[in-house]
């Protein structure tokens, strides 16, 4: 018997309307469309999958629905996830989010059935009360931004989006309600040239309790403009969008200080661990992040949590409407311990 498939598009609600410096022209985004997944065998072991769809990496719901539905379900299996991912891959190049829906789903089925945590079928431990994410604050009105902070004042590492021309006042704000939280900033790809990146960088510089910024500017920019900006930026800077997977490690060694790893940057679990594996080899650091989603994507980036120096795994605390339970983020500390489901991804729907 061939794996059933069934796939949905469900619209998270943004408890807060999110602004990235990419979506500032657009006035941000109050609703994120993921694409659900469900794989079931015929012992009615379920895979959950999900794909959360970025624009940014040319994919939407519709695109991810396209993708699903060009699958042949014989070709897909529970019990050898390398043969399924090889298959994925030949339908069509690109579509990493709805590929990793798959993988995702295909992985949470095969740990299922040999009984065993996603963490450990993959050979990793998950220690609980050692794993602290960062919770994202997007841009915003300062008076925004402080009342953010403020209601996020229980988690220790904050992550602030900047690119805008308030960023200062963005950061005062901040600094008004959370003087001397570590802080992360992410600048999504917003200064063009490598001088105008330098000088905002020095400029966050002042503030010491600012760990280190992600992607200062587009992911076209030459190598040597970011072999440039590292040499001479006063803290670390950590490729996002210039990181897509394992293959982009060794240009990433030249020009960044860390990367950070996404499922749906890679297309799923698999090649996420390769991409974390490859750029530590390298000496980068690394940093597990998440787009807008649920806890079923949320929940697989978190098995894969030992193999990070940063987590960024908030994504499904900025929705409303989380159609899954499965990790828990307490005070920043991600816990399996109240998972509903002891096995695979550790995800239930939410009834
Ligand atoms: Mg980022």
């Amino acid at each position: 018997m061939p794996l059933q498939l069934t796939f949905r598009r469900f619209d998270l609600k943004l408890i807060h309307n999110w602004t990235i410096a990419t979506s500032q022209q657009a006035g941000g985004k109050s609703i994120s469309p993921i694409v659900l997944l469900e794989v079931r065998d015929e012992d009615v072991v379920i895979g959950y999958g999900e794909a959360a769809p970025s624009l940014r990496y040319g994919e939407n719901a519709d695109t991810c629905l396209e993708f699903l539905r060009k699958i042949d379900k014989v070709r897909l299996s529970f019990d050898d996830l390398e043969s399924s991912r090889r298959y994925i891959e030949l339908i069509a190049p690109n579509n990493y989010s709805a590929k990793g829906a798959v993988n995702i789903a295909l992985a949470d089925g095969a740990a299922k059935k040999a009984k065993k945590p996603l963490h450990e079928f993959l050979g990793l431990k998950f220690t609980e009360g050692k794993h602290v994410s960062s919770i994202s604050i997007g841009i915003d009105e300062p008076a925004e931004i402080r009342a953010k902070t403020e209601e996020v004042a229980a988690y220790p590492i904050l992550k602030l989006k900047v690119g805008s021309p308030n960023d200062l006042a963005d950061l005062a704000a901040l600094r008004e309600a959370a003087p001397e939280k570590t802080l992360r900033i992410d600048a999504n790809e917003a200064w063009t040239t490598k001088e105008e990146a330098l000088r905002h960088i020095e400029e966050f510089a002042q503030d010491r309790h600012i760990e280190f910024i992600e992607q200062p500017m587009p992911a076209t920019n030459s190598p040597e403009d970011f072999a440039w900006l590292k040499a001479r930026s006063p803290m670390p800077i950590v490729a996002d969008e210039s990181y897509m997977n394992a293959g982009d490690a060794e240009r990433c060694a030249e020009c960044f200080h860390g990367v950070n790893v996404k499922l749906t940057k890679t297309g799923g679990v698999m090649r996420a661990l390769e991409a974390l594996r490859a750029a530590r080899r390298l000496g980068l650091k690394t940093m597990i992040g998440s787009m807008v989603q649920s806890s079923i994507r949320t929940s697989a980036a978190a098995h894969l949590a030992e193999l990070a120096d940063w987590l960024d795994l908030d994504g499904n605390l900025l929705v409303s409407n989380d159609p899954f339970r499965g990790v828990t983020m307490q005070n920043g500390i991600l816990s399996f311990a109240d998972a509903p489901e002891p096995f695979g991804l550790q995800v239930a729907p939410r009834e």
